[in-house]
């Protein structure tokens, strides 16, 4: 069947691959000049890197088979991770249990009770239990009012900025049985995972597989508008380079995989239930500074900032975490924000965000000297991150839409788990799955 796939971040990469693995023969079209979406990557320093800090955990257990089905497990390296937290003027390491127990910020009985509750959750199955309240409460009567604003908050603003205070137990949980997952015996050690050249290997290969099995691929390509015929899906139009006339392709199946608010601008006539059902869940965008730096600026690689004046909330160095041998001598750090789209905080451009960022990166190494910063970028991610509230199972949308034929695969659909690119692996083989069974005529 010619099926047509919208969006070429790992989500539709992996659709359009599983798809194309049975037989059908698929058409991928994304807006931008590269593929990757969220995972897109840049060039630096002669090899590739992510535009936004990219890791994978050990228990990425549908991406890590992704990675051998396509012959680049060697590729992959396993590194111990360094995260920290920054209060008041200190960097503190956070890794192990120990690492806990050291921890001055909280008196000793709040050190246990947050150990002893981590434990908890990691043991606790029932996750539905937690969805109708917030991480807020919960921690507070489990825990206490210090160690959140210490620990979880930061933690939870390095995801969800303003919300934080309003995101759901159930993601929290889900938070911490992942991360435990990957750890090893005792908890001594995190690993974490990342390619060789960046996951722009991944995307390569899924390109190249993609074609081999005679499925086509075309970048820059933005869809315009989704072809509905009777309340079916006929086609997609696609906007044309040069102002020319939109295109149209013919396609009985088509597989959107961009954020739901995308999804609504390109289809048209959607009933109004479905609309505000769509509309239901919101999303954060992400703004990433990285910098190019001749020195580094700590020796974490994942610092979660707990101060609440810092005007960004996280700094990921990615040379912390491989080594800037990789990226000729220079070490590489993102500073990290989450703010809605249409914050004018977001649109900032990168000089000024980075001079508003200078004195807190003195605060956190005083040595921190703005001349050390050889290059600047910065990426936006506008559906960087779906709001996780209570009780968000009842307002995630499904992968049928009320269009015959048209299907939505997105990161809205990932919960409780946090989304990643392992849950859009996943997501892309389900939405593979199910349409073909929905096609073959089965009922599920
Ligand atoms: C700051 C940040 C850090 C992250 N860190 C990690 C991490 O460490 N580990 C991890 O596993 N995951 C991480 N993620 C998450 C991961 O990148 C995403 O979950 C995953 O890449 C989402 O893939 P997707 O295909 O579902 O969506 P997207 O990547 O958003 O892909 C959707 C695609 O649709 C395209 N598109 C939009 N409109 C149109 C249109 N009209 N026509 C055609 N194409 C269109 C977009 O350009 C995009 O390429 C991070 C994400 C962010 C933002």
């Amino acid at each position: 069947m010619r099926i047509g796939i919208v969006g070429g971040g790992i989500t539709g990469l992996t659709a359009a691959y599983e798809l194309a693995k049975r037989g059908h023969e698929v058409s991928l079209f994304e807006s931008e000049p590269d593929l990757g979406g969220q995972a897109a990557t840049f060039p630096v320093e002669g090899t590739r890197l992510e535009k936004f800090y990219h890791h994978i955990f050990t228990s990425d257990r549908e991406m890590i088979a992704l990675i051998e089905e396509l012959g680049l497990a060697e590729e992959m390296r396993w590194l111990p991770s360094k995260v920290g937290i920054y209060y008041e003027g200190e960097i503190y390491d956070f890794v192990t249990p120990l690492n806990l127990l050291r921890f001055r910020p909280l008196g000793l009985l709040q050190r246990l009770r947050t150990g002893i509750v981590t434990l908890y959750l990691q043991q606790f199955a029932n996750w539905r239990n937690l969805e109708n309240v917030t991480a807020l409460e919960w921690v507070r009567r489990n825990v206490g009012q210090q160690p959140y604003e210490v620990i979880f908050r930061p933690l939870l603003r390095g995801k969800f900025g303003q919300y934080a205070d309003e995101i759901s137990m159930a993601w929290l949980w889900s938070k911490f049985k992942h991360r435990v997952a990957s750890r090893g015996p005792a908890m001594q050690r995190e690993l974490l995972g990342y390619m060789e050249g960046s996951f722009q290997r991944l995307i390569d290969r899924l390109e190249e597989r993609i074609g081999e099995l005679g499925g086509e691929i075309y970048p820059g390509s933005p869809v315009k508008r989704v072809i509905i015929e009777g309340n079916r899906v006929t086609g997609l139009e696609i906007e044309s380079t040069e102002g020319e006339t939109p295109v149209e392709h013919r396609f009985p199946l088509v597989i959107a995989t961009v954020p739901s608010f995308v999804f609504l601008e390109i289809v048209p006539d959607l009933p109004e239930a479905y609309v505000a059902r769509l509309r239901q869940v919101e999303y954060l965008g992400a703004v990433c500074l990285v910098l190019l730096s001749k020195e580094p600026l700590s020796r974490i690689y994942w610092l979660n900032i707990s101060d609440t004046d810092f005007p960004f909330v996280g700094a990921i160095e990615q040379t912390n975490l491989i080594p800037p041998e990789a990226y000729n001598g220079k070490h590489i750090v993102y500073l990290s924000n989450y703010l809605s789209r249409h914050d004018p905080h977001y649109h900032l451009p990168p000089q000024d965000l980075l001079t508003t960022y200078l004195p807190f990166l003195k605060k956190m190494n005083p040595a921190f000297n703005e001349a050390w910063v050889e290059e600047l970028w910065l990426f936006r991610a506008d559906a960087a991150q779906p709001i996780i509230t209570c009780d968000y199972s009842e307002r995630i949308p499904p992968l049928w839409t009320p269009v015959e034929g048209l299907y939505l695969a997105n990161t809205s659909q990932i919960y409780p788990q946090d989304r990643g690119m392992n849950y859009s692996v996943r997501l892309g083989q389900r939405a593979a799955e199910i349409v073909e069974r929905v096609e073959k005529g089965e009922t599920l």
